[in-house]
């Protein structure tokens, strides 16, 4: 999605995010506030109190960056989510990106992509297996801060409500193929529970796989092929991954 429409365009304020390692995805989002084009480095721990501190503080900002509530409820990396394109209900990161500084390893230099340089699709994107990503320009909208906050716990309560999110889980295990619910295709066939070793689908979100114990990985692969080949055997249709298997 690229934003053109000129009265949107004008509302936008820059946030240029240097990766620092383990920038934490979540302190992005919770910390989207500046309305600047300073660079603000991200820490691990940065986060909602962070942010109520601030307010508190003389530094009230004039204006804060919204339209990445969605993602306060995912874990991991600003350079994760820009290599998997994160995103939810209704949002992904690819959206807001104006500009991505990476290491090359094919040219072994620095390169600057910008936004419509780069593919940015469902939890796929065009960069390159190799590349590095070393920060990214996002082009965020200005919004009142109580806006934010109400967006944030909309989608905090969506997550709570429907995700084991007191189990341990990798999350989506399947990607959703064109027009249908992973996870309504597998709770629909009974599979909520169907175990091998530990590794078990959830009762509550059938697309999340949790580790019940002591699952291994190959627990956690196996269960993978089974649903995938029950799903195909019945739909006809082969569910893709959305989760990256490395093979050791
Ligand atoms: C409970 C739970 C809920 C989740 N909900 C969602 C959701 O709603 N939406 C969603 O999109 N995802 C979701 N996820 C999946 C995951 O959190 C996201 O995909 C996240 O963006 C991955 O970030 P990471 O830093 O953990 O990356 P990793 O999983 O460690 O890596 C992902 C890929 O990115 C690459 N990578 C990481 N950093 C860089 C870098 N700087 N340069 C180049 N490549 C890099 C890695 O090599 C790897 O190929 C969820 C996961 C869990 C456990």
């Amino acid at each position: 999605m690229r934003i053109s429409d000129p009265k949107i365009v004008a509302r936008l304020a820059e946030l240029h995010v240097e990766l620092q390692p383990g920038a934490a995805l979540a302190g992005l989002t919770s910390l989207g506030i500046g309305g600047t084009t300073d660079l603000l480095r991200i820490k691990n721990h940065e986060g909602i109190p962070d942010l109520l501190n601030l307010l508190d503080s003389n530094h009230i900002p004039h204006k804060f960056l919204g339209g990445m509530e969605g993602l306060i409820g995912v874990p991991g990396t600003v350079g994760g989510a820009l290599r998997m394109n994160a995103g939810a209900y209704g949002m992904q990161i690819g959206s807001y990106v104006r500009e991505v500084k990476l290491h090359r390893a094919a040219t072994r230099k620095i390169e600057i992509l910008r936004g419509h340089q780069i593919s940015f699709e469902y939890r796929h994107t065009s960069f390159a297996p190799d590349d590095m990503m070393l920060s990214v320009k996002l082009e965020l909208p200005s919004k009142l801060f109580k806006d934010i906050l109400q967006g944030i716990r909309i989608c905090n309560e969506k997550r709570r409500s429907s995700q084991p999110l007191g189990q341990k889980s990798a999350g989506c295990i399947f990607k959703n193929p064109p027009g249908a619910s992973a996870g309504r295709m597998i709770d629909d066939l009974g599979l909520k529970g169907l175990s091998v070793g530990d590794a078990r689908v959830s009762d509550r979100h059938a697309n999340f796989f949790v580790n019940a114990g002591r699952a291994s990985a190959r627990d956690m692969l196996a269960l993978i092929t089974e649903v995938r080949e029950r799903v195909q055997k019945t739909y006809g249709v082969e569910l893709e991954n959305e989760v990256v298997v490395w093979n050791a």
